[in-house]
Protein backbone atom coordinates (compact mmCIF):
# COMPACT_ATOMS: atom_id res chain seq x y z
CA UNK A 1 0.00 0.00 0.00
CA UNK A 2 1.51 4.00 -0.83
CA UNK A 3 0.51 6.54 0.81
CA UNK A 4 1.06 10.39 -0.52
CA UNK A 5 1.40 12.75 2.51
CA UNK A 6 1.14 16.23 0.95
CA UNK A 7 2.31 19.36 3.01
CA UNK A 8 0.51 22.90 1.23
CA UNK A 9 1.71 26.13 2.40
CA UNK A 10 0.63 29.51 0.97
CA UNK A 11 3.21 29.30 -1.63
CA UNK A 12 4.83 25.12 -1.57
CA UNK A 13 3.50 21.89 -1.97
CA UNK A 14 5.76 19.45 -0.24
CA UNK A 15 5.11 15.51 -0.86
CA UNK A 16 6.42 12.27 0.68
CA UNK A 17 5.16 9.23 -0.96
CA UNK A 18 5.93 5.75 1.64
CA UNK A 19 5.42 2.33 1.14
CA UNK A 20 3.51 0.99 3.78
CA UNK A 21 4.41 -2.35 4.55
CA UNK A 22 8.23 -1.21 4.93
CA UNK A 23 7.02 2.51 6.01
CA UNK A 24 9.94 3.42 3.97
CA UNK A 25 9.94 6.50 1.81
CA UNK A 26 10.29 6.29 -1.72
CA UNK A 27 9.67 9.25 -3.48
CA UNK A 28 9.62 13.56 -1.85
CA UNK A 29 10.25 16.74 -2.93
CA UNK A 30 8.99 20.53 -2.64
CA UNK A 31 7.85 22.90 -4.66
CA UNK A 32 8.58 26.25 -3.75
CA UNK A 33 7.65 30.03 -4.19
CA UNK A 34 4.98 29.34 -6.17
CA UNK A 35 4.26 32.44 -8.48
CA UNK A 36 7.09 34.05 -7.96
CA UNK A 37 9.99 33.82 -10.50
CA UNK A 38 12.52 32.04 -8.48
CA UNK A 39 10.43 28.85 -8.17
CA UNK A 40 12.17 25.86 -7.89
CA UNK A 41 11.38 22.06 -7.35
CA UNK A 42 13.98 19.97 -5.53
CA UNK A 43 13.21 16.10 -5.36
CA UNK A 44 14.60 13.15 -4.37
CA UNK A 45 14.16 9.10 -4.86
CA UNK A 46 15.22 6.47 -2.35
CA UNK A 47 17.24 5.38 -5.54
CA UNK A 48 18.44 8.44 -6.41
CA UNK A 49 20.25 11.68 -5.92
CA UNK A 50 18.43 15.21 -5.16
CA UNK A 51 18.20 17.35 -8.55
CA UNK A 52 16.89 20.87 -8.12
CA UNK A 53 15.22 22.43 -11.23
CA UNK A 54 13.85 26.01 -12.06
CA UNK A 55 10.23 25.91 -12.85
CA UNK A 56 7.58 28.44 -13.81
CA UNK A 57 4.46 27.62 -11.44
CA UNK A 58 1.84 30.00 -11.17
CA UNK A 59 -0.50 28.30 -8.31
CA UNK A 60 -1.09 24.87 -7.01
CA UNK A 61 -2.74 23.24 -9.26
CA UNK A 62 0.19 23.63 -11.39
CA UNK A 63 2.63 22.45 -8.48
CA UNK A 64 0.68 19.40 -8.17
CA UNK A 65 0.57 18.57 -11.76
CA UNK A 66 4.08 18.49 -12.15
CA UNK A 67 4.53 16.58 -8.84
CA UNK A 68 2.49 13.70 -10.49
CA UNK A 69 3.69 13.83 -13.43
CA UNK A 70 7.33 13.36 -11.96
CA UNK A 71 5.99 10.70 -9.79
CA UNK A 72 4.65 8.79 -13.11
CA UNK A 73 7.80 9.26 -15.29
CA UNK A 74 7.93 6.73 -17.55
CA UNK A 75 11.73 5.98 -16.61
CA UNK A 76 12.17 7.29 -13.33
CA UNK A 77 8.95 7.75 -11.73
CA UNK A 78 7.97 5.80 -8.60
CA UNK A 79 4.34 4.98 -9.86
CA UNK A 80 2.87 3.31 -13.15
CA UNK A 81 -0.39 4.47 -12.49
CA UNK A 82 -2.00 6.98 -9.98
CA UNK A 83 -4.35 4.22 -9.01
CA UNK A 84 -1.38 2.75 -6.64
CA UNK A 85 -1.42 5.42 -4.26
CA UNK A 86 -4.43 4.08 -1.30
CA UNK A 87 -4.58 7.25 -0.19
CA UNK A 88 -4.09 11.10 0.12
CA UNK A 89 -2.53 12.37 3.48
CA UNK A 90 -2.93 16.45 3.99
CA UNK A 91 -0.72 18.04 7.23
CA UNK A 92 -3.50 20.44 8.50
CA UNK A 93 -1.91 23.52 10.73
CA UNK A 94 -5.39 24.19 12.60
CA UNK A 95 -8.44 22.73 12.77
CA UNK A 96 -9.80 25.13 15.38
CA UNK A 97 -12.57 23.26 17.73
CA UNK A 98 -14.27 22.00 14.30
CA UNK A 99 -11.41 19.15 13.88
CA UNK A 100 -10.73 17.01 16.61
CA UNK A 101 -9.49 14.29 15.18
CA UNK A 102 -8.40 13.12 11.37
CA UNK A 103 -10.79 13.03 8.86
CA UNK A 104 -11.56 11.52 5.29
CA UNK A 105 -12.20 14.41 2.99
CA UNK A 106 -15.91 14.65 1.59
CA UNK A 107 -17.72 18.22 0.59
CA UNK A 108 -18.67 18.57 4.17
CA UNK A 109 -15.54 18.53 5.85
CA UNK A 110 -14.00 20.95 2.77
CA UNK A 111 -16.62 23.39 4.05
CA UNK A 112 -15.83 23.33 7.55
CA UNK A 113 -12.24 23.70 6.87
CA UNK A 114 -13.06 26.86 5.21
CA UNK A 115 -14.20 28.42 8.12
CA UNK A 116 -11.34 27.67 9.52
CA UNK A 117 -9.72 30.33 7.59
CA UNK A 118 -10.12 32.59 9.60
CA UNK A 119 -8.60 31.30 12.69
CA UNK A 120 -5.39 30.44 10.71
CA UNK A 121 -5.05 32.95 8.01
CA UNK A 122 -1.81 32.32 6.92
CA UNK A 123 -2.06 28.39 6.55
CA UNK A 124 -5.75 27.25 5.74
CA UNK A 125 -5.76 28.79 2.28
CA UNK A 126 -3.20 27.81 1.23
CA UNK A 127 -3.99 23.90 2.59
CA UNK A 128 -7.65 24.23 0.87
CA UNK A 129 -5.60 25.07 -2.13
CA UNK A 130 -3.38 22.48 -2.06
CA UNK A 131 -6.49 19.90 -1.64
CA UNK A 132 -8.42 20.57 -4.50
CA UNK A 133 -5.28 20.61 -6.89
CA UNK A 134 -4.39 16.93 -5.67
CA UNK A 135 -7.73 16.28 -5.41
CA UNK A 136 -8.31 17.40 -9.09
CA UNK A 137 -4.97 15.46 -10.34
CA UNK A 138 -5.53 12.13 -8.46
CA UNK A 139 -9.22 11.99 -8.77
CA UNK A 140 -11.01 9.45 -7.01
CA UNK A 141 -8.02 8.53 -4.91
CA UNK A 142 -9.56 9.06 -0.99
CA UNK A 143 -7.56 12.12 1.33
CA UNK A 144 -7.19 12.14 5.22
CA UNK A 145 -6.45 15.38 6.53
CA UNK A 146 -4.35 14.86 9.39
CA UNK A 147 -4.73 18.51 11.81
CA UNK A 148 -1.15 19.98 13.98
CA UNK A 149 -3.79 20.78 16.73
CA UNK A 150 -5.74 17.23 16.85
CA UNK A 151 -3.19 15.78 19.12
CA UNK A 152 -3.86 18.66 22.00
CA UNK A 153 -7.79 18.02 21.91
CA UNK A 154 -7.23 15.82 25.46
CA UNK A 155 -6.07 19.39 27.35
CA UNK A 156 -8.53 20.23 29.84
CA UNK A 157 -10.61 23.25 29.86
CA UNK A 158 -9.08 25.13 32.93
CA UNK A 159 -5.55 24.77 30.83
CA UNK A 160 -6.50 25.62 27.34
CA UNK A 161 -9.29 28.21 28.38
CA UNK A 162 -7.76 31.90 28.36
CA UNK A 163 -9.06 34.23 31.85
CA UNK A 164 -11.10 36.67 29.28
CA UNK A 165 -14.65 36.79 29.28
CA UNK A 166 -16.16 33.60 28.30
CA UNK A 167 -17.81 35.23 24.92
CA UNK A 168 -14.55 35.27 23.32
CA UNK A 169 -14.17 31.63 23.55
CA UNK A 170 -18.18 31.08 23.04
CA UNK A 171 -18.27 33.08 19.46
CA UNK A 172 -14.79 33.77 18.74
CA UNK A 173 -13.29 30.49 19.73
CA UNK A 174 -10.43 32.03 21.13
CA UNK A 175 -8.40 29.50 23.53
CA UNK A 176 -5.28 27.37 22.93
CA UNK A 177 -5.31 24.71 20.90
CA UNK A 178 -1.80 23.87 20.30
CA UNK A 179 0.72 23.17 17.77
CA UNK A 180 3.17 20.34 16.53
CA UNK A 181 0.90 18.03 17.51
CA UNK A 182 1.94 15.13 14.93
CA UNK A 183 5.19 15.74 16.18
CA UNK A 184 4.82 15.41 19.78
CA UNK A 185 2.30 12.24 19.11
CA UNK A 186 5.02 10.78 17.28
CA UNK A 187 8.19 11.15 19.56
CA UNK A 188 6.18 10.52 22.79
CA UNK A 189 5.18 6.69 21.55
CA UNK A 190 8.56 6.24 20.13
CA UNK A 191 9.66 7.36 23.75
CA UNK A 192 7.73 5.22 25.33
CA UNK A 193 8.97 2.36 23.05
CA UNK A 194 12.16 3.24 24.43
CA UNK A 195 11.56 3.45 27.81
CA UNK A 196 9.86 -0.01 26.91
CA UNK A 197 6.41 1.03 28.88
CA UNK A 198 2.82 1.38 27.23
CA UNK A 199 2.62 4.60 26.95
CA UNK A 200 -0.69 4.44 28.58
CA UNK A 201 2.11 4.29 31.95
CA UNK A 202 4.23 7.05 31.18
CA UNK A 203 4.21 10.85 31.60
CA UNK A 204 6.78 12.45 28.87
CA UNK A 205 7.97 16.01 28.41
CA UNK A 206 8.51 16.56 24.81
CA UNK A 207 10.52 19.35 23.11
CA UNK A 208 10.14 20.09 19.44
CA UNK A 209 12.36 23.16 19.14
CA UNK A 210 13.22 23.96 15.66
CA UNK A 211 12.31 27.44 13.91
CA UNK A 212 9.00 27.51 15.48
CA UNK A 213 9.14 25.42 19.23
CA UNK A 214 6.75 23.97 21.59
CA UNK A 215 6.77 21.73 24.62
CA UNK A 216 3.98 19.23 25.43
CA UNK A 217 3.24 16.88 28.71
CA UNK A 218 2.24 14.22 27.75
CA UNK A 219 0.36 12.21 30.45
CA UNK A 220 -0.50 7.82 29.77
CA UNK A 221 -0.53 9.20 25.95
CA UNK A 222 -2.61 12.08 26.38
CA UNK A 223 -1.69 15.88 25.76
CA UNK A 224 -2.56 17.63 29.38
CA UNK A 225 -0.88 20.78 28.17
CA UNK A 226 1.51 23.00 25.62
CA UNK A 227 3.37 25.25 25.39
CA UNK A 228 1.67 26.87 22.02
CA UNK A 229 -1.81 28.56 22.18
CA UNK A 230 -4.32 30.49 19.78
CA UNK A 231 -1.55 30.38 17.13
CA UNK A 232 2.22 29.28 17.29
CA UNK A 233 3.24 32.59 18.57
CA UNK A 234 2.83 31.58 22.63
CA UNK A 235 4.90 29.60 24.37
CA UNK A 236 8.97 29.95 24.27
CA UNK A 237 11.53 32.44 22.49
CA UNK A 238 11.38 31.03 18.48
CA UNK A 239 13.81 32.05 15.53
CA UNK A 240 11.52 35.06 14.96
CA UNK A 241 8.59 34.49 17.50
CA UNK A 242 8.73 36.38 20.74
CA UNK A 243 6.69 33.73 22.53
CA UNK A 244 5.15 35.03 25.94
CA UNK A 245 5.13 39.03 26.60
CA UNK A 246 3.23 40.96 28.72
CA UNK A 247 -0.21 41.12 26.49
CA UNK A 248 -0.43 44.72 27.93
CA UNK A 249 2.60 45.59 25.56
CA UNK A 250 0.21 45.55 22.51
CA UNK A 251 -2.28 48.62 23.37
CA UNK A 252 1.16 50.10 24.82
CA UNK A 253 2.85 50.06 21.35
CA UNK A 254 -0.24 51.08 19.55
CA UNK A 255 -1.05 54.46 21.85
CA UNK A 256 2.92 54.86 21.13
CA UNK A 257 3.26 54.36 17.41
CA UNK A 258 0.41 54.48 15.24
CA UNK A 259 2.40 52.12 12.21
CA UNK A 260 1.15 49.48 15.11
CA UNK A 261 -2.54 50.06 14.73
CA UNK A 262 -2.67 47.94 11.36
CA UNK A 263 -2.79 44.39 13.09
CA UNK A 264 -0.83 43.13 10.17
CA UNK A 265 1.97 45.30 11.39
CA UNK A 266 1.95 44.04 14.94
CA UNK A 267 1.60 40.52 13.17
CA UNK A 268 5.54 40.61 11.22
CA UNK A 269 6.63 42.30 14.44
CA UNK A 270 6.06 39.45 16.51
CA UNK A 271 6.27 37.06 14.19
CA UNK A 272 8.72 37.65 12.05
CA UNK A 273 11.12 40.17 14.24
CA UNK A 274 11.29 38.83 16.71
CA UNK A 275 12.88 36.10 18.74
CA UNK A 276 16.37 35.04 18.20
CA UNK A 277 16.24 37.29 15.11
CA UNK A 278 14.73 40.51 16.82
CA UNK A 279 17.27 39.84 19.77
CA UNK A 280 20.69 39.19 17.94
CA UNK A 281 19.56 41.54 15.27
CA UNK A 282 21.92 38.92 13.45
CA UNK A 283 19.45 36.04 12.71
CA UNK A 284 16.88 33.66 13.83
CA UNK A 285 18.81 30.42 12.81
CA UNK A 286 20.25 28.72 15.55
CA UNK A 287 23.14 27.50 13.57
CA UNK A 288 24.16 31.49 13.36
CA UNK A 289 23.75 31.67 16.64
CA UNK A 290 25.68 29.60 17.72
CA UNK A 291 28.55 30.61 15.85
CA UNK A 292 28.58 34.37 16.55
CA UNK A 293 28.18 33.48 20.57
CA UNK A 294 30.93 31.44 20.12
CA UNK A 295 32.61 34.29 18.12
CA UNK A 296 31.52 36.33 21.45
CA UNK A 297 28.86 38.40 19.89
CA UNK A 298 27.08 39.62 23.67
CA UNK A 299 23.32 39.88 22.07
CA UNK A 300 23.92 36.46 20.28
CA UNK A 301 24.78 35.39 23.78
CA UNK A 302 21.77 36.69 25.49
CA UNK A 303 19.41 35.33 22.69
CA UNK A 304 20.83 31.94 22.93
CA UNK A 305 20.28 32.35 26.80
CA UNK A 306 16.55 33.79 26.47
CA UNK A 307 15.28 30.51 24.33
CA UNK A 308 17.40 28.09 26.57
CA UNK A 309 15.73 29.74 29.97
CA UNK A 310 12.08 29.89 28.24
CA UNK A 311 12.03 25.75 27.62
CA UNK A 312 13.91 25.23 31.14
CA UNK A 313 10.39 26.90 32.53
CA UNK A 314 8.03 25.19 30.72
CA UNK A 315 10.28 22.02 31.25
CA UNK A 316 9.97 22.88 35.25
CA UNK A 317 6.31 23.43 34.58
CA UNK A 318 5.01 20.87 32.90
CA UNK A 319 7.00 18.52 35.51
CA UNK A 320 5.19 20.03 37.89
CA UNK A 321 1.84 19.58 36.33
CA UNK A 322 2.51 16.05 35.47
CA UNK A 323 3.85 15.51 39.27
CA UNK A 324 7.23 14.07 37.73
CA UNK A 325 7.67 12.71 34.56
CA UNK A 326 9.46 9.13 33.03
CA UNK A 327 10.98 11.45 29.90
CA UNK A 328 12.25 14.60 28.44
CA UNK A 329 12.48 14.13 24.50
CA UNK A 330 14.46 16.46 22.35
CA UNK A 331 13.00 16.84 18.65
CA UNK A 332 13.29 18.79 15.38
CA UNK A 333 16.00 20.83 14.09
CA UNK A 334 17.32 22.54 17.13
CA UNK A 335 15.86 19.76 19.45
CA UNK A 336 17.95 17.35 17.32
CA UNK A 337 21.26 19.14 16.07
CA UNK A 338 22.07 20.92 18.92
CA UNK A 339 23.94 19.77 21.19
CA UNK A 340 24.65 23.62 23.13
CA UNK A 341 21.04 24.46 23.12
CA UNK A 342 20.68 21.04 24.87
CA UNK A 343 23.14 21.08 27.36
CA UNK A 344 21.69 24.79 28.76
CA UNK A 345 18.44 23.61 28.97
CA UNK A 346 19.39 20.71 31.11
CA UNK A 347 21.76 22.82 33.30
CA UNK A 348 20.94 22.54 36.96
CA UNK A 349 17.65 20.45 36.96
CA UNK A 350 18.60 18.01 38.90
CA UNK A 351 16.62 18.79 41.67
CA UNK A 352 13.79 17.80 38.81
CA UNK A 353 15.92 14.49 38.38
CA UNK A 354 17.09 15.85 35.18
CA UNK A 355 20.75 14.94 34.42
CA UNK A 356 22.21 15.19 31.48
CA UNK A 357 25.32 12.97 30.39
CA UNK A 358 27.15 15.47 28.44
CA UNK A 359 29.76 13.53 26.69
CA UNK A 360 26.63 11.45 24.98
CA UNK A 361 25.17 14.41 24.12
CA UNK A 362 28.11 15.91 22.50
CA UNK A 363 28.32 12.80 20.31
CA UNK A 364 27.17 13.40 16.90
CA UNK A 365 24.74 10.84 15.76
CA UNK A 366 21.50 11.13 13.93
CA UNK A 367 19.89 8.17 15.78
CA UNK A 368 16.98 8.01 18.54
CA UNK A 369 19.35 7.83 21.55
CA UNK A 370 19.38 8.28 25.47
CA UNK A 371 21.48 11.58 26.58
CA UNK A 372 20.82 10.77 30.31
CA UNK A 373 23.37 9.77 33.26
CA UNK A 374 22.72 6.27 34.67
CA UNK A 375 21.46 7.86 37.39
CA UNK A 376 18.96 10.67 36.03
CA UNK A 377 15.33 9.92 37.60
CA UNK A 378 14.36 11.30 33.98
CA UNK A 379 15.60 9.95 31.04
CA UNK A 380 17.13 12.51 28.23
CA UNK A 381 16.39 11.55 24.75
CA UNK A 382 16.90 12.67 21.25
CA UNK A 383 14.27 11.66 19.08
CA UNK A 384 14.40 12.63 15.16
CA UNK A 385 10.55 13.99 14.26
CA UNK A 386 8.99 12.26 11.63
CA UNK A 387 5.97 14.08 10.95
CA UNK A 388 4.81 12.83 7.57
CA UNK A 389 5.14 9.22 8.51
CA UNK A 390 3.11 9.84 10.83
CA UNK A 391 0.53 11.35 8.92
CA UNK A 392 0.72 8.48 6.44
CA UNK A 393 -0.30 5.95 9.35
CA UNK A 394 -2.94 8.35 10.43
CA UNK A 395 -4.03 8.00 6.68
CA UNK A 396 -3.59 4.14 6.25
CA UNK A 397 -5.38 3.94 9.71
CA UNK A 398 -8.42 6.52 8.91
CA UNK A 399 -9.00 4.63 5.39
CA UNK A 400 -9.01 0.96 6.52
CA UNK A 401 -10.62 2.10 10.14
CA UNK A 402 -12.77 4.73 9.29
P1 LIG B 1 13.28 23.04 11.85
O1 LIG B 1 12.25 24.14 11.88
O2 LIG B 1 12.86 21.84 12.64
O3 LIG B 1 13.71 22.68 10.45
O4 LIG B 1 14.58 23.60 12.58
C1 LIG B 1 15.29 24.68 12.07
C2 LIG B 1 16.24 25.19 13.15
O5 LIG B 1 17.16 24.14 13.49
C3 LIG B 1 17.08 26.38 12.70
O6 LIG B 1 17.14 27.34 13.76
C4 LIG B 1 18.44 25.76 12.50
O7 LIG B 1 19.48 26.69 12.73
C5 LIG B 1 18.44 24.72 13.59
N1 LIG B 1 19.53 23.74 13.38
C6 LIG B 1 19.64 22.82 12.40
N2 LIG B 1 20.83 22.19 12.52
C7 LIG B 1 21.49 22.73 13.58
C8 LIG B 1 22.73 22.52 14.21
N3 LIG B 1 23.60 21.59 13.75
N4 LIG B 1 23.06 23.27 15.29
C9 LIG B 1 22.21 24.21 15.76
N5 LIG B 1 21.00 24.45 15.21
C10 LIG B 1 20.64 23.73 14.14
Amino acid sequence: MKVLVVNCGSSSVKYTLFEMDSEKKIAWGIVECIGLPEAYYKRQTSGSDEQKDSVKVTNHMEAAELIIKNLMAPETGSIKNIDEISVIGHRIVHGGDKFSKSVLVTEEVKDGLKECFSIAPLHTPGHYEGILAVEKMLSGIPSVLVFDTAFHQTIPDYAYMYALPYDLYEKDHIRKYGFHGTSHNYVSQRAAAMLGKPIEQTKIITCHLGNGSSLAAVEYGKVIDTSMGFTPLQGVVMGSRCGDIDPAVIPYLINMNKDYADPEALNVLMNKKSGLLGISGLSGDMRTIVKAVAAGNKKAKLAFEMLCYSVKKYISAYFGILNGADALVFTAGIGENSPSVREQICKNLSAVGIEMDVDKNNEPSSSERFVSTESSKVKIMIIPTNEELMIARESKRVLTNG
